[in-house]
């Protein structure tokens, strides 16, 4: 059970937006008031990109630089990529990211579900479904009875090992009810379908509102995942007009020094986010790179994972048709390929809110995470006779892409990619800087390889269809051929494991 005795209590929403941030949790991580977030040198790099003619030799000398030390790139070297408009040199610099992506996470792809657990929120966000005052909603929140109706379907029926936990900002779905509900996804186990073994959710992590250290040291000792927290917009003039002063999210600087707690408290895998076409994308992702080179500068550590979102239509709201920033499939594809290039070590999670051409496209330009079988209502996954039923008035917005989980491994290894439901790496101490160097040497990618096996040996007994299955077991074999060639020495140890695993024993690792 979380110890929740230094977590402070609100008597309501009025006290909560007053009293929440913390100042001197803000205060510390800018000294000297300086801000990591500098606003002049990116307008400056954006309009050297817009005056000037870009250079193939040094486009070429950043794309290798990427490549061999898989560091973060410097802002300046970002916006030289970005200058790129040429089709060939633009291939080059596609071609780089996928064999980025190959060293880093090999032939991996790694699956996930959103988990929606609340709409409670005491925020404005002009964009945003459910922003408080939106009537359109039915608030709710899930009772510990819903959320196991919901695990019993994502982690009984569909499958999946890890899920992203979605909170709106409220008192009443605070840090308490954020632990309690990890400990419950944790703790329900049931029957696999086919197989009758044991299964249940295996890595929870959390998408919620920016939190203080005391707190987020809470969610740690209940073993959170990766916590994510998306900026939205790094923009702070744009930031302000979309969130009200009047709310806790309208104080950017609590928002964007989150993870800096995160690292001090000790929950060190972090997931950044920005909403793409609320602003100017060149300036999201020249934020985006000065952000993680502040946390690199601060803990050694950078970003676990960045994810892609872009605006989507929402109930009650007209900004997603009005943005003048809303970007098209191809810069979007552009934008993937650059981050790849840019936090090479950092995974790239594109979810279901794009559609199934847009995400089968960057598959091959550096994404490493993807949802499937998603259903993003509340209480969706056991109110909706399929998983893949939306509800506009029930939803933040709409998805993209509506594949199940047994299409959508059947499309992977039909492309020779291996779907990964490994969630060895928080379990055996493989987070934050720690992983982060495994990622760069290309250790990793190869190590979670064995792991990836294992899981998708498990998945396939345990849920996939007869064509699936099949598609599946050809792809292991060529796997675990690769390993064996790769490690001939420990190969004895993987087969034992996985002889193991297709007997019926689970959650067996490395
Ligand atoms: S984006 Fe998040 S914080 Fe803003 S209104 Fe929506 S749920 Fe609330």
């Amino acid at each position: 059970m979380a110890d929740c005795s230094k977590i402070r209590k609100f008597s309501g929403a009025d006290d909560y937006r007053t009293n929440f941030i913390i100042r001197s949790e803000i205060n510390k991580f800018l000294p000297g008031g300086r801000h990591f977030i500098d606003d002049a040198e990116i307008q400056r790099i954006i309009s050297q990109i817009d005056s000037s003619e870009v250079d193939p030799v040094r486009v070429r000398e950043i794309i290798a630089k990427s490549e061999s030390t898989c560091e973060t790139l410097s802002p300046e070297e970002v916006g030289v990529l970005m200058q790129v408009k040429d089709e060939g040199l633009f291939s080059e610099m596609r071609a780089a990211a996928l064999r980025i992506k190959k060293k880093v996470y090999d032939n991996r792809i790694v699956v996930f579900a959103p988990l929606y657990m609340s709409n409670l929120c005491v925020n404005g966000c002009k964009y945003c479904g459910f922003r408080e005052g939106n009537s359109l909603q039915v608030r709710r929140k899930l009772t510990m009875d819903e959320l196991n109706e919901e695990l019993d379907v994502l982690a009984g029926r569909i499958g999946h090992k890890r899920v992203i936990a979605v909170y709106g900002e409220h008192p009443d779905t605070s840090t308490k009810y954020i632990a309690e509900t990890i400990e419950n996804c944790y703790s329900r186990q049931v029957p696999a379908p086919k197989s009758g073994c044991k299964v249940g959710i295996r890595r929870v992590n959390v998408n919620a509102a920016p939190l203080p250290i005391e707190d987020l040291k809470v969610l740690r000792s209940v073993g959170i995942g990766t916590f994510q927290v998306f900026q939205e917009t790094y923009n702070r003039k744009l930031y302000e007009s979309m969130h009200p002063k009047w709310s806790v999210k309208g104080d950017y600087d609590w928002r964007v020094t989150c993870f800096h707690r995160c690292l001090e408290a000790g929950v060190d895998d972090v997931g950044f986010g920005v909403l793409y076409g609320l602003c100017d994308w060149r300036y999201e992702l020249l934020a985006t790179v000065m952000h993680a080179r502040d946390l690199e500068r601060w803990f050694n550590i950078g970003p676990h994972t960045l994810s892609f979102p872009r605006l989507e239509p929402a109930s009650g709201t007209d900004v997603p048709e009005r943005s003048p920033w809303l970007i098209d499939d191809e810069t979007f594809a552009r934008i993937i390929v650059i981050a790849r290039l840019a936090v090479p070590y950092t995974g790239i999670i594109v979810t279901a809110r794009e559609s199934a051409e847009s995400r089968n496209r960057v598959l091959d330009y550096g994404m490493t995470q993807l949802d499937c079988s998603s259903n993003i209502a509340i209480k969706g996954y056991s109110d909706f006779a399929h998983e893949s039923e939306q509800d506009k008035e029930r939803q933040q917005f709409m998805l993209g892409d509506s594949r199940s989980i047994d299409e959508m491994v059947r499309y992977l290894a039909s492309r020779g990619t291996i779907t990964s439901f490994c969630t060895a790496g928080y379990r055996c101490g493989r987070t934050g800087g720690c992983i982060m160097d495994a990622l760069k040497t290309g250790r990793e990618g190869k190590f979670c390889k064995i792991n990836a096996v294992l899981t998708f040996r498990e998945w396939l007994d345990d849920f996939a269809s007869e064509e699936t299955r099949k598609i599946g077991d050809e792809l292991i074999k060529k796997e675990l051929a690769e390993i064996k060639e790769w490690l001939p020495k420990f190969y004895p140890a993987v087969e034992k494991q996985y002889e193991a695993t297709s007997r019926g024993q689970r959650d067996l690792f490395f």
